[in-house]
């Protein structure tokens, strides 16, 4: 599996072990965790006109935050809607394909998309309510040493 229990890929290829899942599953959900935000990429999901990838967004759990450390860096990964079947798993599928930049009002809201077409995380930078958001929800900020 390349998405073991505690382990979640990141877009630049590094795992980052994350003690929230220890937490039950329906506590991680986007939806629930970051309400605003959820709101707002839906919105600007639509606006882009990609049905396929709302679809996708009631499923989201946060998986754990950008290990980068920077102070503009709300960045996250999330657990995909689905997981990969054993044909996708043989075929090494589940990477970072793209990127798609949503045109957020104030600082820069990316989602990453795997090889499946699976969202695989956000991208957040210079959102403060955010950061604040994703603290409240347990997932604290990682200062790298
Ligand atoms: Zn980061």
């Amino acid at each position: 599996m390349l998405l073991g229990a505690n382990f979640f890929h990141f877009g630049d290829g590094t795992w980052v072990y994350d003690s929230a899942t220890e937490r039950k599953r329906e506590q991680m959900k986007l939806k629930d965790l970051l309400p605003e935000f959820y709101s707002e990429v839906e919105q600007l999901i639509a606006k882009q006109g990609l049905t396929v990838l709302i679809e996708q967004l009631p499923y989201l759990e946060i998986a754990a935050r950008c290990p980068c450390g920077d102070d503009f860096c709300s960045s996250f990964n999330v657990k995909p809607w689905r997981e990969l079947n054993v044909v996708e798993q043989n075929i090494v599928l589940g990477k970072l394909e793209k990127t798609i930049e949503l045109g957020a009002e104030s600082g820069y809201v990316i989602v990453d998309i795997d090889n499946c077409g699976r969202i695989i995380g956000f991208e957040v930078l210079y959102r403060d309510d955010v950061d604040a958001a994703l603290e409240k929800a347990g997932f604290k900020k990682i200062i790298s040493e």
